[in-house]
């Protein structure tokens, strides 16, 4: 668990979210409160919670509008809603307002902590990843995401294939790769065994590369090639 996920507690009725905030707290996360569905949709705004757990009867509005007027506002955030109406109308009425999961009341406490936790993860493993989409081998940086090069902080330019090769080059950098390998995984089938392109594409590298550092293309005679510093 990341520190202090914030879980946003809609619910109007005090024992119950003193109760739930209190638990919530003891396993780490981080609360903000609201009773009614304007506050709720207020604190949403302001606070940012990680997560939504919203009661459906609330004094103003009840849940499943206030959940609507979320997702209206493009406010992705997940929800779970505290229901005590059990009927399947209310549940699909929920899920298909955007909600998440539902918990029906009475719940137990630590229930209702695993079903945020689940959610959390469910939600957390959909949400766009930001992977390190940048290649560092020594003072060379390749950004798949962006299509750039930069060596020693000078930009290279390099044609498709050339960068394909070469990002396949650092991303087993330190191993001697074959030539049928580079082959396979960068030009594809059709290519395999035409090793003088790869010749000619790692020539085309070097003399991009090696006027700004140490060359880092190493020819293994009779084998391949290896990236390394
Ligand atoms: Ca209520």
């Amino acid at each position: 668990m990341s520190d202090s996920q914030r879980v946003l507690v809609v619910e109007d009725e005090a024992n119950i979210r003193d109760l739930i905030r209190t638990a919530l707290r003891f396993h780490g996360f981080d609360t903000c409160l609201a009773r009614t569905g304007a506050e709720a949709l207020r604190e949403a705004r302001g606070r940012r919670p990680d997560l939504v757990l919203l009661d459906v009867m609330l004094p103003d509005i009840d849940g499943f509008e206030v959940c609507r007027r979320l997702r209206a506002g493009g406010d992705q955030v997940p929800v779970i809603f505290l229901t005590a109406r059990d009927t399947p109308s209310d549940t699909v009425t929920g899920l298909t307002l955007g909600g998440d999961d539902y918990v029906t009341k009475p719940f137990s406490i630590d229930a209702l902590v695993a079903r945020v936790r689940a959610v959390l993860r469910r939600t957390g493993a959909a949400a766009p990843p930001e992977p390190d989409t940048v290649l560092r081998v020594a003072d060379l940086e390749l950004d798949e995401a962006r299509w750039t090069v930069r060596r020693a902080g000078a930009d290279i330019e390099l044609s498709p294939t050339e960068f394909k090769l070469l990002a396949y080059l650092m991303r087993n950098a330190g191993r001697v790769l074959t030539r049928s390998q580079i082959l396979e995984n960068v030009w594809g089938w059709d290519h395999h065994g035409n090793a003088q392109v790869l010749e000619t594409y790692i020539s085309y590298l070097r003399r991009k590369l090696d006027p700004l550092g140490p060359p880092l293309i190493h020819t293994r005679r009779g084998v391949g090639y290896s990236l390394r510093p």
